[in-house]
């Protein structure tokens, strides 16, 4: 990494970035926050990024709403300071995994928020896990101290023991709960002081020329003091200093502490992404790796959503940019049909409303509007075959048959499904024998999700039913093994949403039986996304 190339400016500046947190831990209100200060609000003309008027156009679903939880990620991009940051927000429900791993390999960074009365949740340690695979760096920030809270070293313990990795404090609490003032922050020797009486206010900060500055006890209350200068000496002595390396590389994180509702600590993590996160990075591919410098345009497609606006019933391509300098009706080869696209309404995302990009570069995220052209895991390129690999697609845990409420509608139950399957919301399995469809999913509030989607998109209430199988996996091997196992196995085969061949059971023992009798062929969980 520290060898690479300076970037041009553009690319340089930008900041690629999630937030992964376990549900309730203020990502929502962070995110409202950072677009706040990013002043996206006036960039995206509309979007009015406070309270529930934001929540109400990113849920753009019924259940969303009813569950408050957030299905669908969108991708929002603002300027703060002298940097464009790139937010892509991540499915908060454990359900969805798939999607959410599929969101983490188009960002650069991710934000881990912590409730600091709560410490690590599950949520956040799953997501964290994802992140490792990919050794991402993570900043962490530790949200809601204005109420009580857990000891400093507590929460920074809890950190690096549950999750492996080395904690630097960016800065320090001064108190807790009724009695929280405000942050020392150790990078840059400031006093940020919370204001509690408007909670969109940006803190005050004082400059301080080191702890035994007089200024601080014009501020920070004697007792407060004391213990300041207590921890943050310990801090010193038992916590590793800020290591840049050690942060780009994943093993370290730095943490802040703040309020996100009182707008606290905010600006501190935005100039800690700014100055410390990393810039776009180079992209794996087939048969090279892509860096963001080249001046050829290349990209991915990491997520397709459809109907996003009722009006209109075409899907969107989330495509993160992996090189050059886009414009708009700039024309890009589809790297799997090889066929040539004019990229001529290319849109940027805050929240659900659009706004038509006129340019892009390496390491912004970019929506494309499309037919259904666009699945993911596609390339785009000026014309070199090139394959983004490392998105993939990961066998269902849980499967179910799924019959229209009206058999006169099976054609359009079959439509939607596969619309489904190309978003990558579910797998759909047509079984060798007999009819219908088979859908998997990786978390069981999917089949929710779906049914109520089918039935508000296409007016078709539909049923799911428990399944004979319980397991599904890719068959892989030469053509003529795989037909002759296809002809032997016919009651446990399908085909998928591409038509590859998939193994059906639900017994393990089945799955171990294949490996044994077939050596030519490979039962696989995932199936890289063509
Ligand atoms: P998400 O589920 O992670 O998106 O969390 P939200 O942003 O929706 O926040 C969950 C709840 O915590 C909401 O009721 C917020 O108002 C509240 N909350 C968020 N940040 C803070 C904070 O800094 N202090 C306090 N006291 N509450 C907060």
């Amino acid at each position: 990494m520290s060898n690479r190339p300076a970037l041009p400016p553009e690319i340089g500046r930008r900041r690629t970035f999630a937030i992964i947190s376990h549900p309730d831990a203020g990502k929502t209100t962070l995110t409202e926050k950072f677009l706040l200060y990013g002043g996206a609000i006036q960039m995206a003309g509309q979007v009015r990024a406070k309270g529930e008027a934001r929540r109400t156009r990113s849920d753009f679903m019924q259940m969303e709403k009813d569950r408050g939880i957030s299905v669908s990620a969108s991708a929002m991009s603002f300027d703060y300071d002298r940097y464009r940051y790139n937010l892509v927000d991540t499915p908060g429900h454990s359900d969805f995994s798939e999607d959410t791993y599929r969101t983490l390999t188009a960002v650069d960074s991710a934000i881990m928020v912590i409730d600091g009365a709560k410490g690590v949740e599950s949520q956040t340690r799953k997501l964290f896990e994802v992140c490792r695979l990919r050794d991402l760096p993570i900043l962490t920030f530790c949200n809601k101290m204005d109420r009580e809270s857990r000891d400093t070293f507590d929460i920074i313990d809890e950190i690096q023991e549950n999750l492996a990795i080395d904690v630097t404090p960016a800065s320090w609490p001064i108190g807790m709960g009724s009695d929280f003032v405000g942050c020392y922050d150790l990078l840059r020797d400031r006093l940020e002081l919370m204001d509690r009486s408007d909670r969109n206010r940006v803190a005050e900060s004082v400059k301080i020329e080191g702890l035994d500055d007089p200024k601080l006890a014009e501020h920070v209350p004697a007792h407060l003091l004391d213990q300041l200068r207590e921890e943050i000496e310990m801090a010193r002595e038992l916590l590793p200093p800020l290591d840049h390396q050690a942060l780009l590389e994943g093993t370290m994180t730095p943490i802040w502490f703040g309020s996100a509702i009182n707008s606290f600590g905010v600006k501190e993590l935005m100039d800690g992404i700014g100055r410390y996160g990393p810039e776009p990075q180079p992209t794996s591919a087939e048969p090279r790796q892509i860096a963001p410098e080249e001046t050829k345009v290349t990209g991915f497609v990491f997520k397709v959503q459809a109907n996003m606006d009722p009006k209109h019933r075409d899907r969107v391509a989330f495509v993160r940019l992996s090189s050059g300098h886009f414009e708009r009706g700039m024309k890009l080869t589809h790297a799997r049909s090889k066929k040539a696209m004019t990229i001529s309404a290319p849109v940027l995302f805050l929240a659900s409303d659009r706004e038509l990009a006129e340019e892009a570069w390496a390491g912004d995220i970019i929506g494309i509007p499309n037919h259904g052209q666009l699945r993911i895991g596609d390339t785009l390129t000026e014309g070199e075959a090139l394959k983004v690999t490392g998105i993939p697609s990961f066998a269902p845990e849980l499967l179910q048959g799924v019959r229209a409420g009206d058999p006169m509608k099976a054609k359009h139950l079959e439509k939607a499904l596969f619309q489904f399957a190309e978003e990558g919301a579910a797998k759909v399995f047509k079984p060798a024998f007999g009819s219908g469809y088979i859908v998997g999913v990786v978390g069981a509030l999917q089949f929710e999700v779906l049914a109520s989607r089918i039935e508000m998109e296409y007016g078709l209430p539909v049923r799911f039913d428990a399944s004979q199988f319980t397991s599904a996996r890719w068959v892989h091997g030469p053509k003529a093994k795989v037909e002759a196992f296809t002809q032997a196995n016919k009651q446990h085969i399908a085909h998928d949403s591409d038509g590859d061949v998939v193994y059906l059971t639900r017994l393990q023992w089945d799955i171990d039986r294949v490996q044994r009798d077939y050596p030519d062929i490979t039962l696989s969980a995932t199936k890289e996304m063509m």
